[in-house]
């Protein structure tokens, strides 16, 4: 089995330079997932300067590792968004899924991009009796946006299903070939892309903002912060403002592909989706949870692996990923600041990424641009949220430090060893070969690192930081390494 995700199997990655000396640029965007190429892709002809900066390789965060749906039918979004909002703003919600639907049928025909994009039909189902409900609820508003939905008392796939609704014009692509194919476009059309550059702090002064690595510093008249979680608190103060969800897929070989894709309405959420090149795939994803929870993830991941073997299928790839979600389900795209156009951010998708980082690109270069967008104000970061949803968060993310401040020994951890050395904890994990070390808290906000046994990581679960087993910090938004240093 590979522990990585199907889509960098058999990539020819090209690789880019590291910045290593100042310079000044019209427009910095911090990131190169599809939120970054997505707004290097809109921007790409306006005549400014454009710098792409990656703190990895392009493609290879959060990216890399959906499912690649590109959806309307999201769960039970809408009933969601309308429950904590209101219908019109479920609806413009909507209609924004659609437009940016629409934008990528129309980039993958312009550029002649090969990406395996195909249309198929989007399904939601459930087994339980009390999500019923939920589900014709969320028929009725797709009908009031105007959408034909069907209904079904069963479905055939290899998953129990006592209640499901179907629609049309909805697609899957391969995210990493779109990406790779944006990001030569962007390099035909002169966006400078640097990587193995990660920006550590960003400073105003006077018309311009610094942008500095570690080594460089990059002046900036403008900048979109596109790097999933930022890695600053201020403005802003993301962590108040979303959760993570993190999820376990399998992607196994197959005899059959199908034009249908499947989810449940509900966290666990299990979804199922078909790719095919040489051979067909069967893609099924299953245990997701709010980070701060279920944090042996070892067990989760044999759960899901487990949960697949009963299903018949041999899980060739085998992977875990998270995303953010917001208070009210919908993404934070927009000004950081009252009346500034000049920093802004596209994060917070809610599991819908595919879309909505594309959603972003054309929103953010809109507000570059000076152009008014019809879809800025929903996205607006800057709204009113609820409190309720606000306060949700905080608890997690403070039951979630205590509880792993306070039973530091994990035992279901092998091979470790907890000590105190220079007055911090570190973790001794030893490979039968030699001893990795590390500190234990995160350089984030301080929680307690977890050690994910499957994937021989450290991994935060509060904000979703993660570190490999020499504590190199593999995900943001922790700015250091926890690699332990004898004279520290
Ligand atoms: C299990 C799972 C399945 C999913 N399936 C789907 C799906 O089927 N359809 C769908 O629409 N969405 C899906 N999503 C959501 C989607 O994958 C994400 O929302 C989307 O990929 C986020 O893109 P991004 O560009 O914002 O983030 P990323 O792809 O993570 O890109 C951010 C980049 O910024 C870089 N970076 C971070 N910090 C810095 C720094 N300080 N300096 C420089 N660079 C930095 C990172 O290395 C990274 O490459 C799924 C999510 C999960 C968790």
């Amino acid at each position: 089995m590979n522990n990585s995700s199907l889509w960098i199997k058999d990539l020819k990655i090209k690789k880019y330079k590291v910045l290593n000396k100042n310079i000044n640029t019209d427009i910095l965007i911090i990131g190169g997932g599809l939120t970054g190429l997505s707004c290097a892709y809109y921007l790409k002809n306006s005549n400014l300067n454009i710098c792409l900066v990656e703190s990895g390789y392009i493609g290879m965060g959060v990216s890399s590792k959906t499912t690649g749906k590109v959806t309307y039918l999201q769960e039970t979004i809408y009933t969601d968004i309308e429950e904590k909002t209101s219908f019109d703003t479920a609806k413009k919600y909507f209609n924004s899924q659609k437009f940016a639907i629409n934008e990528i049928k129309k980039i993958i025909d312009t550029n002649k991009i090969d990406c395996n994009f195909y249309k198929v039909k989007s399904y939601i189902f459930t087994d339980n009796d009390d999500d019923i409900e939920n589900i014709e609820n969320e028929k009725n508003l797709l009908e009031k946006f105007g959408v034909k939905v069907k209904k079904h008392d069963s479905i055939n796939i290899k998953l129990n299903s006592k209640y499901a609704i179907s629609t049309d014009d909805t697609y899957i692509f391969h995210p990493i070939k779109f990406i790779y194919s944006l990001k030569e476009l962007c390099e035909k059309d002169n966006v400078n892309i640097y990587e193995q550059t990660k920006i550590i702090e960003i400073k105003k002064k006077k018309d311009n903002y610094i942008c500095y690595t570690k080594n460089v510093k990059i002046k900036a008249k403008k900048v979109i912060i596109a790097c999933h979680y930022p890695f600053f608190l201020k403005p802003f103060f993301l962590p108040l403002k979303v959760h993570n969800e993190k999820s376990y897929v399998t992607a196994s070989i197959v005899k059959d592909y199908k034009d249908e894709i499947f989810i449940t309405s509900k966290i666990p959420t299990k979804s199922i989706r078909y790719h095919k090149d040489n051979d067909n795939y069967l893609i099924y994803l299953s245990n997701s949870h709010n980070i701060c929870n279920s944090v042996n993830y070892k067990d989760n991941f044999n759960k899901t692996i487990s949960e697949a073997k009963k299903l018949k299928l041999n899980p060739k790839y085998v992977w875990s990923n998270e995303d953010l979600i917001t208070v009210d389900k919908i993404p934070y795209i927009g000004r950081l600041e009252e009346n500034n156009d000049n920093l802004l951010i596209g994060t917070g998708y809610n599991t819908w990424g595919m879309t909505n980082s594309v959603l972003a690109g054309y929103i953010l270069s809109d507000i570059i641009k000076g152009n008014k967008n019809e879809f800025e104000e929903l996205t607006n970061p800057l709204r009113t949220l609820n409190c309720s949803g606000v306060i949700v968060n905080i608890g997690s993310n403070l039951k979630s430090i205590i509880q792993n401040k306070v039973s530091k020994n994990k035992n279901w951890y092998n091979n470790i060893k907890f000590e105190t050395r220079n007055g911090k904890s570190v973790a001794i994990y030893n490979d039968g070969k030699k001893e990795h070390i590390v500190y234990t808290t995160c350089p984030h906000l301080g929680c307690t690192l977890i050690f994910n046994e499957f994937e021989k990581t450290w991994d935060c679960p509060c904000h979703a930081s993660r570190f490999d087993i020499d504590g190199k910090c593999i995900k943001g938004p922790s700015k250091y390494n926890i690699s332990y240093k004898e004279k520290d």
